[in-house]
């Protein structure tokens, strides 16, 4: 979509200092016929620089993102950065207002809905979409997507990076993944995968990292942590704010495909028999599938498909056909 977007920006991007303000994405509805929905965005304009934008909150129920970003606002200097920060904590304001990871409004789940659209007052998250591609990421060098696994997953603490073997930045990416620093760090295909924030930044030439820093709905001091530290690891890789005093701790690099997720055959409630963090080998056993409606049947062992290390699984015992139990890695190259 090439059309201008109708979201309004009330920020002045190039004054120095720091400020927030809001897009407003037009929204007309029962209860407000002009109405728009407010989107808080942050910038912090220092010296000579990369612009880099932060993104948080484009899944409702994930915290790291918004509550990191919230305090990085308050706490940096302008005056010190080489370069400018634009913070978009809540990029799916009305998801993280219900705590869900789709929009309460029109039922849309920002991270599959790029390039989105510009004009659809009654579909407020395709314009946020078209706005992140159309108007912020033109304005970027760089850009982090801090997510979490949200209500139904949780993770090992991990970045990851979107790419193949003809990816130009592929380079530029593994270095800002040691920069950030997490425990784990990841790889996604780029083919097959258009539809994210990621692959919206691909398309603009930008360098972008992602996330998945914990999960299950939660926030912890330990990911907020995370958080703080890669995010400062990431800005000061690339040269915006002075080089942090600790060196970034050692990632662990693997690679995620599409034979690494194991899902519910059926409805039941879910025993996982390992949690995430570990290592396991195809066949292993990964929990028994308990059907509530009759208990007397012996309930589904479930088993992996292959080996690998347990990235991520889901919280919930209670389970649907096709819904995500597990997620492994391979080492890279292994
Ligand atoms: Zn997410």
């Amino acid at each position: 979509m090439s059309a201008k977007s109708r979201v309004l920006c009330t920020l002045d991007w190039d004054a120095p200092g720091k400020r927030w303000g809001y897009l407003r994405v037009p929204h007309s509805s029962d209860r407000s016929a002009y109405g728009w929905i407010g989107i808080p965005v942050g910038v912090l304009k220092g010296g000579e620089g990369p612009t880099v934008a932060l993104v948080g909150g484009v899944h409702g129920d994930e915290y790291e993102g918004p509550v990191a970003l919230f305090e990085l606002f308050r706490e940096l200097a302008p005056e010190t950065l080489r370069g400018r920060l634009i913070l978009l904590p809540m990029a799916n304001t009305p998801a993280v207002l219900a705590g869900t990871r789709c929009s309460p409004v029109d039922r849309g789940n920002l991270n599959r809905l790029f390039v989105g659209d510009p004009g659809l007052d009654h579909e407020p998250t395709k314009a946020i979409a078209h706005w992140i591609e159309e108007e912020l990421l033109p304005l970027c060098d760089a850009l982090l997507d801090l997510h979490s696994g949200g209500r139904t997953l949780l993770y090992v603490p991990s970045a990851l990076a979107r790419t193949g073997p003809e990816d130009p930045r592929r380079a530029a990416k593994l270095a800002a993944l040691e920069a950030f620093g997490a425990p784990v760090s990841y790889l996604v295909a780029a083919a097959g995968n258009e539809t994210g924030l990621l692959a919206a930044a691909d398309r603009k030439g930008v360098l972008a990292l992602g996330t998945e820093l914990g999960g299950a709905g939660t926030l912890t001091p330990a990911t907020l942590a995370l958080a703080r530290r890669g995010i400062a690891g990431f800005l000061a890789h690339l040269g915006v704010i002075e080089t942090r005093a600790a060196a970034p701790s050692a990632t662990r690099l693997l690679e995620v495909r599409p034979e690494h997720h194991l899902w519910a055959p059926r409805r039941g409630l879910f025993a996982p028999a390992v949690l995430e963090g570990t290592e396991v080998e195809a066949g292993q056993t990964a929990g028994r599938l308990f059907d509530p409606e009759e208990p007397e049947r012996e309930p589904l062992e479930l088993r992996f498909p292959v080996a690998g290390f347990v990235v991520c699984r889901r919280p919930m015992p209670l389970v649907e056909r096709g819904d995500c139990l597990f997620q492994l890695g391979a080492d890279l190259g292994g």
